[in-house]
C-alpha cells in the first residue's frame, strides 16, 4: 500500500497560522495538488450535497482544519479516557465503519493543526485525575494513517513518554509503523493492531493493509519497546466464519513473535452495521457484499443492526475457544 495523496485538499485560512499547515500546504502545492479555501471543516457545502455513490471518490479528498471542541470523556472498554486528538475520518472505505454513522458520506480524512491545545488539555487532565490511566488517541480516525500525513502520533508519543501517570493507546489497521519504531516512548504507549481473517479484509476492508503486513507491524513495535493488543474487530458472521476466524488464530500463534504472545491482550468486538452504512455502501460500492442479514440481526438503538443473541452468544463462546486454544497465555479485555 502506498502512503496517500490527496486528489484534492480543503483547507480553513486558520491552518496558515500554524507551521504544520503552512508546510503542508507549501508541499500539496508544489505537487500541484488543487487547494480550496474553506469556512470550517465541518460544513463543507459542495460535498454536504453530494450524492451517496460519490462516497469513495471523497475519500480522496484532505481537509486541513483546527479542532474546535476538545472535551475528554470517560470510557469503559480500551482506555479510561477518550481523547479527541488530531484527526478524524480515514481514507479507506471498511464497509462497516463506524465513522460513517457519525459523519456520513463526509467521512473523509480531517486533520486538526491545534495539537498543542489538545496535549495541554490532556495534561491538565492527568493532573486533575492523579491516578494511572488510559487515555484513547484514535477514537475517530485512525492515528497510524494520520501520522503518514502529519508525525502526529509520533509526536504525541513522546509526549506521553514524558508524562507519569498516563498510557496513550490507538488500535490500527494500517502497517506504516516504521516512523514509530524510535520514537521515545517510554513505555507508556500501547498499540492494538485490529485483524479479521484475510478473506474479510480483501472484501470488506477496502483500502487498509493486509493481514500479513499488519501482524508484521505488531512484530516490530513489540521488538520497538511497546506493548501489543490485538483487537479482533469486527467480528462479521458470514457464511463459513468459523473457518476463517480458526484459520485466522492459527495464523496468529505461528507469525506473532513468542515473547510478543506472553503480554499479549485481546479485545474482541461483534460487529454493528449502520443503516447508513447499507445506503451509501449499496449506490457507492454496488459490487461490496452486502452486511446487513437482517435474519441473523436485529436493531440496536436508531439505525443500527448487531447480531442477534442466538448467533452472537454460540460465536462468543467459539471465538473465546480459537483463543484458548491458540493464544492460551494471551488475557482477554473484553467481547462486546
Ligand atoms: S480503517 Fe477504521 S476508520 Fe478507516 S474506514 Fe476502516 S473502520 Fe473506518
Amino acid at each position: 500500500m502506498k502512503p496517500f495523496i490527496p486528489l484534492r485538499v480543503y483547507y480553513e485560512e486558520v491552518v496558515k497560522e500554524y507551521k504544520q499547515g503552512k508546510n503542508l500546504l507549501k508541499k500539496y502545492e508544489d505537487m500541484d495538488i488543487p487547494l480550496k479555501p474553506i469556512k470550517a471543516h465541518h460544513k463543507i457545502e459542495e460535498l454536504r450535497q453530494r450524492p451517496n455513490k460519490e462516497f469513495t471518490k471523497m475519500k480522496k479528498y484532505l481537509i486541513l482544519g483546527t479542532r474546535k471542541t476538545i472535551r475528554i470523556t470517560p470510557n469503559d472498554k480500551s482506555a479510561d479516557f477518550i481523547v479527541p486528538f488530531t484527526s478524524s475520518g480515514c481514507t479507506a472505505s471498511c464497509l462497516y465503519c463506524y465513522l460513517v454513522c457519525h459523519f456520513n458520506t463526509n467521512s473523509y480524512l480531517r486533520v486538526y493543526m491545534n495539537r498543542d491545545e489538545m496535549i495541554k488539555k490532556v495534561k491538565r487532565k492527568i493532573k486533575k485525575v492523579k491516578e494511572h490511566k488510559v487515555y484513547e488517541l484514535g477514537c475517530n480516525s485512525d492515528m497510524v494513517l494520520e501520522n503518514t500525513i502529519t508525525g502526529n502520533l509520533k509526536w504525541v508519543i513522546e509526549e506521553f513518554g514524558k508524562l507519569e501517570n498516563a498510557t496513550a493507546t490507538f488500535a490500527t489497521k494500517f502497517d506504516f509503523v516504521d516512523d514509530l519504531l524510535t520514537a521515545k516512548h517510554n513505555g507508556h504507549t500501547q498499540m492494538r493492531i485490529s485483524i479479521n481473517p484475510k478473506e474479510i479484509i480483501r472484501k470488506v476492508e477496502l483500502g487498509t493493509s493486509s493481514f500479513k503486513k499488519r501482524i508484521n507491524a505488531a512484530n516490530k513495535m513489540f521488538k520497538a519497546g511497546y506493548k501489543i493488543g490485538l483487537n479482533i474487530a469486527p467480528v462479521i458472521l458470514e457464511d463459513g466464519w468459523e473457518v476463517m476466524y480458526e484459520n485466522m488464530f492459527m495464523e496468529v500463534n505461528k507469525l506473532l513473535l513468542p515473547k510478543l504472545k506472553k503480554q499479549l491482550f485481546i479485545e474482541v468486538i461483534f460487529m454493528t452495521y449502520g443503516v447508513s452504512n447499507y445506503y451509501i455502501n449499496t449506490e457507492s460500492m454496488p459490487k461490496a457484499v452486502n452486511l446487513l442479514d437482517k435474519g441473523k440481526m436485529r436493531p440496536k438503538g436508531i439505525g443500527k443492526y448487531t447480531y442477534r443473541n442466538k448467533y452472537r452468544n454460540p460465536a462468543e463462546k467459539i471465538i473465546r475457544g480459537y483463543i484458548n486454544k491458540y493464544l492460551p497465555e494471551a488475557s482477554i479485555s473484553y467481547i462486546v
